[in-house]
């Protein structure tokens, strides 16, 4: 029943894109006006920008704004919200990682400013970016079922930070297919783990389109997750995590239907951290 309610492809009034990216990450094209201009341009109302935050210095560097360039972000959005104001709503946000023992430096930063979400992602495990396409081959040094248990561990972990809005992408360890043994019950313990901490936290879930164009081929995350979280109650926001202006709302009708299909009918906004939920509607 779900999944041919979900095949079906139901046409949705535009949900609020809340994942997406500026070049300050060094791996994102277009400036925030492109992204709402774009936004604009597919119907969307509301979308929310959540570059990588700054971390650490010892961090992930390459990838994310640094602390200096924080103030120019800022401005950036701020000014782009103000001159769209009416035609969309831009909320302002930041993708943080999720790493243990960056969780004081990450707390100051988000306090430093009145955010509208703050999206936790954990791209590492360990000092291994299982995420980036450049250290795959440490994939070949894994179990595959001990990598996910271990990615598993550290989204629950983040989800009891108490640091986070958003729980993004919450089964990017698939992405590049590995796969672990079908069943396997060590990965369905630790999956059941991460969302009762995420029920527990009142955090949300990201429903992500980001799935589809990794050679994953999936929206994050698994349909099995949104069916047990869906179970649980646990509230999802959608996000594009586009890092290109026409990336934006990429995929949004495929989430929407997925989270029908197992009978959830609001998705998540966010407001200077607030949460409420609207309604999901056919177009
Ligand atoms: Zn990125
Ligand atoms: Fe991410
Ligand atoms: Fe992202
Ligand atoms: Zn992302």
């Amino acid at each position: 029943m779900a999944v041919e309610l979900y095949n079906r492809r139901m046409i949705y009034r535009p949900v609020p894109d809340y994942h997406m990216h500026t070049p300050r990450c060094n791996h994102a094209t277009g400036n925030v006006a492109d992204y709402a201009n774009a936004a604009i341009a597919a119907g969307l109302h509301e979308i929310g920008m959540s570059d990588h935050s700054p971390m650490p210095a010892s961090y992930d560097k390459p990838w994310r704004m640094d602390r200096s360039e924080l103030p120019d972000y800022l401005q950036e959005v701020e000014q782009v919200r103000d001159a769209v104001s009416g035609q969309l709503s831009l909320r302002v946000g930041l993708e943080a990682d999720f790493h243990p023992g960056t969780e004081a430096y990450v707390a100051e930063m988000i306090a430093s400013y009145a955010w509208d979400y703050v999206i936790g992602s954990v791209h590492y495990i360990g000092d291994w970016g299982f995420d980036n396409p450049d250290t795959i081959q440490i994939w070949d040094t894994w179990k595959i079922e001990d990598a996910y248990c271990a990615y598993f561990k550290l989204v629950e972990q983040s989800a009891l930070s108490g640091l986070f809005d958003i729980i993004g992408h919450p089964d990017l360890i698939k992405k590049f297919g590995h796969r672990p043994p079908a069943g396997s019950q060590r990965v369905n313990e630790a999956i059941e783990a991460m969302l009762q901490a995420v029920k527990q936290a009142d955090v949300v879930l990201e429903i992500s389109s980001a799935g589809l164009r990794k050679p994953v081929g999936e929206i994050y995350p698994h349909i099995n997750i949104v069916q047990r979280a869906a179970e649980l109650g646990i509230p999802f926001s959608y996000g594009s995590d586009a890092h290109a202006p026409n990336e934006v709302g990429h995929g949004m009708h495929e989430c929407l239907s997925m989270l029908e299909s197992f009978g959830i009918q609001k998705i998540a906004s966010f407001k200077q951290r607030q949460r409420t939920m609207v309604a999901i509607q056919h177009a």
